[in-house]
């Protein structure tokens, strides 16, 4: 019998994975069996997501360089950076749209009553966080001592710094060939781990799924579960249509061959709950399965994995609608238009880890003066939420490489 491809191996282990899961979770939660089982299950799946983190940086600083570096050559620095922020904006755009639409189509908020989250909400002490003091703290964010960024595992503050790095190798030319080329030869090393962890990736993936279905709780899923079909339906309606669909038009990429390519990548997003994590597998199935240019994904991936999410930036809109459909608040145009922009800047200033979204939500809800305390009923459901936000994230990332690339060739 031939041995199934890392691919089909990936696919395997997340079916057991949910499999195993679910099993656990109709067991008693004090046997030995669901004891040791979560605890390997953590245990390997834990060391999976070390290990990606353990080349996150390494990955990102010389993706980036070496990207600008490179692109100079093709005279196309300039249309990439344009394209690709314009591609970014005008997706999250189009994810915000779709969250706030069917939000006020289904309404899920409607027939639910505060008083039964009252206990979630007392106990539950946010930060308050205003909108102009979230802007300021995410500009300080950028420009971060180099070698801080880099020893932290900051990576918005490392995209920075990298991206100086290659407009100085831009400029410098053959003079810093030699650093070029060991940058270069560096990122090869990097690439080359990536694919000694993929060997791995099956195994992780069914543990972090063991992990999270068996842990889940699913008693929540009654009085939220209107609100979760509004959020899933619509983030799926955006990952399965609307992305494909400009990804097609600008490209002649069919579906079929985009998720046959990126699959890996979306499989481990759905499974860590982080971009910054799925990061690697990202590059490299954007790179070796969808032949995205070296320089344009070098570029693209990295940069889109901590500011482009589209995923979240729906959830952030659909969430906030909901919080004022539950306190029965009608929100205004002006005060919709707020949570539009709002849940954009969210998106963009919440980093690539797991429930990072609920972070800079409680921002999205003060701006228009929503109880903050209302993500205590948010935060039970987002372990499976984030889930898909994460896989619709990284598509974006993947779905906008093949679009720039494909723009500035022409
Ligand atoms: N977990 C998401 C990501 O890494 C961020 C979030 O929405 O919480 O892309």
């Amino acid at each position: 019998m031939k041995w199934p491809t890392v691919n089909t191996q990936i696919f395997l282990g997340a079916v057991f994975g949910v499999a195993i899961g679910l099993y656990f979770h109709g067991l008693e939660s004090d046997s030995t069996i669901v004891k040791v089982g979560l605890y390997s299950s953590g245990l390997v799946g834990g060391l999976f997501i070390d290990l990606l983190k353990m080349i996150l940086i390494p990955l990102v600083f010389t993706s980036i360089a070496v990207g600008i570096a490179n692109l100079q050559a093709h005279k196309q620095v300039h249309r990439v950076w344009t394209t690709t922020l314009a591609f970014f904006a005008f997706t999250v755009a189009i994810a915000i749209l779709l969250g706030m639409t069917a939000n006020q189509i289904f309404r899920p908020g409607d027939g639910l009553d505060l008083e039964m989250f009252a206990g979630a909400m007392q106990s539950f002490e946010t930060k308050q966080l205003g909108l102009a003091e979230f802007i300021a703290q995410f500009l300080h964010g950028l420009f971060v001592n180099p070698f801080a960024a880099l020893a932290q595992g900051n990576v918005l503050a490392v995209v920075i710094f990298a991206t100086f790095v290659g407009i100085a190798l831009v400029i410098g030319g053959e003079r810093y060939r030699n650093i070029l080329t060991l940058l270069q030869e560096l990122n090869e090393i990097i690439m080359q781990m990536v694919k000694w962890i993929m060997y791995l990736a099956p195994l992780g993936i069914m543990a972090l799924l063991i992990k999270l279905v068996a842990t889940q709780d699913m008693a929540l899923f009654g009085n939220l579960g209107k609100f979760m079909a509004v959020v899933l339906g619509t983030a799926l309606l955006h990952g399965i249509v609307i992305l494909p669909l400009i990804l097609y038009l600008i490209t002649k990429v069919t579906p079929l061959k985009f998720f046959k390519g990126a699959k890996e990548a979306l499989v481990t997003a759905l499974a860590t709950s982080s971009s910054s994590a799925t990061l690697p597998v990202t590059m490299r199935c954007t790179e070796h399965n969808l032949h995205v240019r070296r320089d344009v994904a070098g570029f693209v991936v990295p940069l889109g994995a901590t500011v482009n999410m589209d995923g979240t930036a729906l959830y952030e809109a659909a969430a906030a609608l909901f919080v004022a459909n539950l306190v029965g608040i009608d929100l205004s145009l002006t005060q919709q238009l707020i949570v539009f922009f709002t849940s954009m800047i969210a998106a963009i200033g919440a980093p690539g880890i797991p429930s990072a979204g609920m972070v800079t939500m409680v921002m999205v809800l003060q701006s228009v003066g929503l109880p903050a305390e209302a993500i205590a009923i948010l935060l039970p459901i987002d372990r499976l939420l984030d889930t898909v936000r994460t896989a619709v994230n990284v598509e974006g990332d993947m779905v906008g490489s093949l679009v720039v690339q494909k723009l500035v060739e022409r």
